[in-house]
């Protein structure tokens, strides 16, 4: 059947489809398909599109973030669009992301981090007081879900700065939360949940917030949006300013110069996840000069200063096959 069809015709077929498995994961958080088929068809349609841009698309699925803001919950329009990441998948393309940076960032410094498989969150603050959550939604807009997030011991509610502050990071579903979850769901009769990711977004998206309390999410902080505010002038340093703040930023990282490096961190990291108690899909490399991260800007829909290392497939299903003989 797919010998049949003309370029062009494979390019509209794979923006139909992506877009309907997009909108089957983001707003009724089940799939039916894998993520890594998700992602190879993905990686089919750039591909493509970048062999024919004569048949450029605005409204392509590689183009833009997917993503339904939800009735029931105030929207909010985010001051920053939030945003996806660009994808690398072997030691190769991250030799190439290094080289692309490395032609606008003098002597680039990178920031290697957990990349978790939950829902991305931006938290504000003002004078020292939490005032709302928001879900990415369509990167432009998001959902208020700030009574859902309250329930989520480890975010604090007052921090020590009267500055303004916004933060982002992902709200997930500890391991062990999921499987509790399931087992009781399980005992009830109800259907299981495919996956921590889209029970910790299903949680999030209850417009009952006793549903989230009970579910035990947590989350990780990754992006100090007004950094800049505090003079503070790198990736790294604004991780550690929000763990100052009280905000849960993960230990496990490090400051990288070669894709060498880099490879040989997400390696590490990659064997010892099966024994983290949070689930990771990969690893973000994000370039650490704050200011060159400025320069370099944004594509469509991602930063062109990071970007996503995704772990192999196989791994992946073992491990969630793991979870589902466990429940
Ligand atoms: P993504 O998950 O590939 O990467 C972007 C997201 O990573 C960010 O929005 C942020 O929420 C998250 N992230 C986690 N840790 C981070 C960190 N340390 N720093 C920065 N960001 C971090 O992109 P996406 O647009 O959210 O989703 C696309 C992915 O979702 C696909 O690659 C696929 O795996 C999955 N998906 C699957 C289906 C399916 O049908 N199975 C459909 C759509 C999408």
């Amino acid at each position: 059947m797919r010998t049949q069809l003309t370029e062009q015709q494979r390019i509209e077929q794979l923006r139909k489809l992506l877009e309907k498995y997009a909108i089957e994961y983001y707003d009724n958080d089940a799939p039916s398909v894998s993520d890594q088929e998700y992602d190879r068809l993905m990686q089919e349609l750039i591909a493509l599109e970048e062999k024919h841009p004569e048949l450029d698309d605005p409204n392509s699925p590689s183009r833009r973030i997917i993503g339904q803001v939800m009735e029931g919950f105030e929207k909010v329009v985010h001051a920053q669009r939030m945003l996806s990441l660009g994808n690398v998948f072997n030691k190769e393309e991250i030799e190439e992301f290094v080289n692309r940076v490395a032609k606008e960032a003098k002597d680039p410094e990178f920031v290697v981090e957990c990349k978790y498989d939950g829902l991305a969150m931006s938290l504000e603050y003002e004078n020292g007081r939490f005032v709302r959550a928001v879900t990415r939604g369509d990167g432009v807009t998001g959902e208020d879900v700030s009574n859902n997030v309250r329930t989520i011991a480890s975010i604090p509610m007052y921090i020590d700065t009267r500055e303004r502050v916004e933060v982002r990071g992902e709200v997930y579903m500890p391991k062990k939360s999921f499987e509790n979850l399931n087992t009781l769901q399980a005992t009830l009769h109800l259907p299981l949940f495919a996956n921590p990711r889209n029970a910790a977004a299903g949680s999030i998206r209850n417009l009952d917030s006793t549903v989230c309390l009970h579910r035990k999410l947590d989350a990780y902080w990754y992006y100090f949006q007004n950094a800049r505010d505090f003079g503070l002038r790198t990736q790294e340093a604004a991780l550690d300013a929000m763990k100052d703040m009280g905000f849960r930023v993960n230990p496990i990282r490090k400051v990288c110069k070669t894709a060498d490096e880099i490879y040989d961190f997400i390696e590490e990291i990659g064997r010892q996840r099966g024994e983290l108690p949070y689930e990771i899909d990969g690893m973000v490399i994000k370039l650490n000069d704050l200011e060159d991260q400025q320069r370099m800007g944004i594509t469509a829909k991602a930063p062109r200063y990071a970007t996503a290392y995704k772990f192999p497939a196989e791994e992946v299903q073992t491990r969630l096959l793991d979870i589902f003989v466990s429940v």
